[in-house]
């Protein structure tokens, strides 16, 4: 039996665990934490995404604890105004075969831990992969307590600070985009009805912009704000944040957003990191996947989506386990222009979303704003390309 040890058990090693569980191998989880968890943070779930849950087998379970949004709306932060309305909901289904759901972060690693309890996969927490040294047949996985384990594959799903990467690209690191993010979670009830709409909705200004969607039936409201910065003094990725200082950031926006951050309790504040695209994913018997091959800022709310893509394309292109460096290359041949492409849209999002007011931004919003008032199909058209992918396919 060919055996395969994932480091990382988040999104994508969970995935790929239940994923090499069914093709018949034998599967090792290394997570460095000491239980499974996620920040306590939503998460939009595309139907690209929903398409390789369901091959999993649990779109079902994902369902059960989704909400699923009316539109995905892009406004002016300041004004209100809607430059472009996609439909979603039962319409997304319709067009991309699969729904666009959002789901808190917590039940979606819920979902996916108990679908691994249920399998032969070895889970091992409380312990980190150190370093994949590649054989000639074969990969050894040093382990944080000194220990070494012998695989056929090693997968390297242990996100953007990635311990296999370095083997594989050593003199590259992540790098600050300029851009940062506070994300907090507020009752719904908190507000009167309808202040935010339920909506996937991108509220856009100058050198920012803010997220809001629902979660859980509708009872909890999932807030990303992102503010440019010229760097990142904080020691850790992550900090406590300061309410006050979000507020101010986007002060006289819109009353629905006023009143939303009104009644934020408590926030956390992200540096949004990125690393270099022209690197390898894979080399000799080890593979990267999700944020430890390609993480992007969230502007395209892709990260997780090609981070479960990837995953039916690894175990297709390695099969039975021949040829695992060649079935490791032509994976990352498959995935690339595909990844990188999504990347740089996330990216061009950044630029389109934070126009100041002025000449700049009137040329950029005037063919959405158009194209939302003649020809509605023709922005979902415009996903196609994106939503309409099946990875599970050939
Ligand atoms: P991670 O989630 O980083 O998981 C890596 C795991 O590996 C962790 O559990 C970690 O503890 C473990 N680990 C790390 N090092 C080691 C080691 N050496 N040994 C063992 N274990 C290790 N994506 C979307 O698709 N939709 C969205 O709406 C969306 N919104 C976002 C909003 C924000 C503000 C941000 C910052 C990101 C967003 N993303 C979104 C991106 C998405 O969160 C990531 O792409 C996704 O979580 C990546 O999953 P992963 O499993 O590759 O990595």
């Amino acid at each position: 039996m060919n055996r395969v040890i994932i480091a990382g058990g988040g999104i994508a090693g969970l995935a790929a665990s239940l994923a090499f569980d069914r093709a018949g191998w034998e599967v090792t989880v290394l997570e460095r934490a000491p239980q499974l968890g996620e920040v306590g943070a939503g998460i939009q779930l595309s139907p690209n995404a929903c398409k390789v849950l369901d091959w999993l087998g649990i779109l079902p379970a994902i369902r059960e604890h989704a909400f699923t949004p009316a539109t995905a709306d892009l406004r002016d932060g300041l004004s209100g105004e809607t430059l472009l309305s996609v439909p979603l909901g039962p319409a997304a289904e319709a067009r991309w075969h699969a729904p666009y759901l959002h789901i808190h972060r917590a039940d979606l690693l819920s979902v996916l831990a108990k679908a691994v309890e249920r399998r032969r996969i070895d889970l091992r927490l409380g312990i980190e992969a150190v370093r994949a040294v590649d054989q000639p047949d074969a990969v050894s996985v040093h382990l944080s307590d000194g220990s070494l384990l012998a695989a056929d594959l090693a997968i390297g799903a242990d996100g953007i600070r990635s311990a296999l990467r370095a083997a594989i690209n050593p003199d590259e690191a992540p790098r600050f985009t300029g851009q940062t993010a506070w994300r907090a979670l507020i009752p719904a009830a908190a507000l009167p009805g309808g202040t935010i709409p339920r909506t996937a909705t991108v509220w856009a200004g100058a050198g920012r912009h803010l997220v809001t969607y629902y979660l859980r039936g509708g009872d909890l409201i999932n807030l990303v704000a992102v503010l440019e910065r010229a760097a990142w003094t904080e020691e850790s990725w992550s900090a406590p944040g300061d309410v006050d200082a979000l507020r101010k950031a986007f002060d006289g926006w819109h009353p629905a957003v006023s009143a939303l951050l009104a009644a934020v309790d408590t926030c956390f504040l992200w540096g949004l990191f990125d690393r270099p695209e022209q690197v390898r994913w894979t080399s000799g018997h080890t593979a990267l996947i999700g944020d430890a091959a390609h993480p992007m800022l969230p502007f395209m709310a892709q990260g997780a989506g090609m981070a479960l893509e990837d995953v039916p394309v690894l175990v297709n292109a390695v099969g039975s386990g021949s040829d695992i460096p060649a079935a490791l290359e032509a994976f990352e041949r498959r995935r690339w222009p595909r990844v990188t492409r999504v990347l740089q849209r996330a990216r061009a999002n950044g630029r389109l979303f934070h126009h100041p007011p002025g000449m700049a931004q009137w040329l950029a919003r005037t063919p959405i704003r158009l194209a939302g008032q003649i020809a509605p199909g023709l922005a979902a058209g415009q996903l196609d390309w994106l939503y309409g992918f099946d990875a599970t396919q050939g």
